[in-house]
């Protein structure tokens, strides 16, 4: 796959305000931040996207997912709700191929998405 701006955030070639790290994940916040919350949750063994993640990657998939819920919980969040989000290429919204969960929090979330 391609280098992306994930991956020099990750090996801190470019800035990023980085608010949880540990060996397999890295998350910082969103630089066109959807909420008052917007925390970006991506493994540091870059998945282009969904679609290309495996068997092999079920573990770090659930470490994501575990990640956000473990901030979002840190952050107080854990009563009033949160949302996480994958977009998946073009039609999901996709801009950054780089896999990321979207941690959204602090105001009311609609349904459905735009
Ligand atoms: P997506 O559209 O799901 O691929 O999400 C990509 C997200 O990355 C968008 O919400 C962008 O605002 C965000 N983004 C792009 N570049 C950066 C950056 N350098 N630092 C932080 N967030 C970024």
């Amino acid at each position: 796959m391609t280098d992306t701006i994930f991956a020099k955030i990750v090996r801190r070639e470019i800035p990023a305000d980085i608010v949880y790290e540990d060996d397999d994940v890295l998350a910082f916040r969103d630089l066109n931040p959807q909420a008052p919350v917007h925390v970006l949750f991506i493994p540091k063994r870059a998945i282009a996207s969904l679609g290309d993640a495996t068997t092999a990657d079920a573990e770090l998939l659930g470490k994501l997912l575990l990640a956000a819920a473990s901030y979002a919980r840190e952050q107080g969040f854990e009563k009033k709700g949160y949302r996480t989000v994958l977009n998946t290429n073009e039609d999901g919204g996709q801009t950054v191929y780089h896999l990321h969960v979207h941690l959204l929090a602090g105001r009311r979330m609609t349904w459905p998405p735009g």
